[in-house]
Formats: C-alpha cells, structure tokens, sequence
C-alpha cells in the first residue's frame, strides 16, 4: 500500500479524525493484518476504543505501542500535522514553528516530538552505501586556525560518506557524529555506512589507512591540497548544505548530544531531495514512525545513546 495524500486538502479531509489517523496506522504496522506483539498470534477481538485483544496469550493492546507514538497524550491528528509539516517544508521545521502551527502548550513537547520524529527519519536495517564513495570529515563551526584538519578541539566531528554516481554526480549520503578523527573511529562508522568491497576516495589523512585490511579499495586522492583547492569536491558540497541547514532552520542551536539526531533528519531529506511527492516524503515517515524501535541500529550508529 502506497497510499498518502497530495495535498493539503487530501491530507485535512483524510486525517481529520484520531480513528483515521489510527486506521492508517494499522494499515502501515499491519499491512497482512493484525500480528500480536508478545506471541504472533494474528487472532484477535477488537474493541471500540481502537484496541486489540489476542485471543491467543490475552494481550491488550494497540497499533501505536512499541512505536513513538506510544504513551502520547496528545491526539493523533496532532502527530499527523506535525509530521505533515515536517515533510512538506523544504527544510523542514524548529520546535518554535511546530509549538505554534500546531498550539501546543509548551515549546518542549514541540521539540521533543521532532526529536522522535528525526529517529524514525533512521530506517532500522537500512542499507549501506556501495560503489564508489567518497568520505571525508568536517567540524561544525569554524576550524580552528592554526590547526588544519584534525586538531579543532570544543568541535562536533562528522564524518561525511556521498555516493558518486557516474559524471561524479553525488548520490545518497550516510552521516555520522564521530568522538575524533583517529583511525578506529572513522574506519569504524565507514564500516556501518559503506558495503565492505565499495571503493572508498579519501585524502591522505593517516585515520584512513585501515579501509583497505578491512576490505575496501581504497583510492588517497591526493596527499594535499594546494591552497583553494577542492580536493574531494561532494564531501565539501554536503558539508556546507549540513551547515547551511543547521544554521537556517535550527538557528545552529543544536546540541552535540542531539547532533546525532539531526543528521538523521539531513540525512533522510537529502537522500529524497529528488522526490518529486511531499506526500511520499509523509507516507516514508509514517511507514518508518509505526515501526516499532529500531534499538539496535540506531545504538550501532550512535554509541553515545
Ligand atoms: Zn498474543
């Protein structure tokens, strides 16, 4: 099923009520019917306030447990117009937007339902980058002068992986907040974001001299750069759209513990940044919403959570 609403209108006469909104959700989390979360069953009595009993093992429950829609008190279609909102602007929304265009009572329940919405943005088990990728590291905020590369301490550290498709055109990216720029840390993330066998193009950085004994082809573009000069020119293209988006929608107030988060969500954006539907853009989002945690991955990536 691949059903989602085109426009604004769709969307207000299709999720207008909280039992519309729960029903699309079941659609999504049980697209072959009900399945128990404790035992499997597929059996059971439903009752009028939207709960499901199986009539297996007894279990009460309902299509948002396990999910981030889970223990909310707020209504559905809040959940609906935030998610909409999130996925219909260009580059998406702060908390204070949110707080305002939905009326909710206090600026933290916005930010913390776009928290949770930016980790469902992370598909659990999503696949790897392959081919050819070229990966490179940037600190958020200016380097330090003096200390080119790898030395700015007080900075966030994320290391960029970008596809390149033929004609160097840039294809899907994966992000990661990484604690430094030693050989572990990054060869490590390179590990979860890039299929093993890929060809890997770095510049000639020490941290990167394991990729080949752990089973890339690894290209050292070159060993440096004259002054100007854009060695690995898509890294340079991703980091500055990651800065410029940081520092426009979210006014750069992002944490370093929650940077995390919000490479999902840049991350997420910029692999869609071709689709030519918003409404899909929403429907991706509450396909990956329902599912119910993707714990072990999103540890996998974010050691620190
Ligand atoms: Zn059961």
């Amino acid at each position: 099923m691949e059903a989602y609403p085109q426009t604004l209108m769709e969307f207000e006469k299709q999720f207008a009520t909280e039992e519309a909104c729960r029903l699309y959700l079941e659609r999504l989390r049980w697209p072959d019917g009900f399945r128990c979360p404790r035992c499997g069953g597929t059996e059971a009595w439903q009752t009028s306030r939207g709960l499901w009993l199986c009539r297996q093992c007894r279990r009460q429950t309902s299509v948002t447990v396990g999910t981030i829609f889970d223990r909310s008190r707020l209504p559905l279609p809040l959940w609906f117009r935030a998610m909409w909102h999130v996925t219909n602007q260009k580059n998406g929304a702060s908390a204070l937007t949110i707080q305002r265009l939905l009326g909710l009572g206090s600026y933290q329940t916005a930010w913390a339902w776009l928290h949770k919405l930016r980790r469902a943005m992370v598909r659990p088990g999503r696949d790897r980058l392959e081919g050819v990728v070229e990966a490179d590291e940037s600190y958020l905020g200016s380097r330090k002068p003096g200390k080119p590369g790898r030395g700015a301490s007080g900075k966030a550290l994320v290391l960029l992986a970008i596809q390149l498709l033929p004609g160097d055109e840039i294809g899907r990216i994966r992000l990661a907040h990484v604690s430094d720029a030693s050989g572990p840390s990054l060869v490590g993330a390179l590990e979860t974001m890039v299929t093993s066998g890929s060809e890997i193009r770095t510049d000639g950085w020490s941290g990167y001299n394991e990729l080949e004994s752990r089973g890339y082809r690894h290209i050292v573009v070159r060993r440096s750069a004259e002054v100007g000069e854009d060695l690995l020119p898509a890294c340079h293209r991703v980091a500055s759209l990651l800065k410029r988006w940081l520092l426009g929608t979210h006014q750069g107030a992002v944490r370093p513990e929650h940077l995390a988060s919000y490479l999902d969500e840049f991350t997420f954006r910029f692999n869609r940044r071709t689709s030519a539907s918003r409404g899909k853009l929403f429907y991706r989002l509450a396909q990956q919403a329902i599912r119910v945690e993707p714990a072990p991955y999103a540890k996998l990536i974010r050691p620190n959570l």
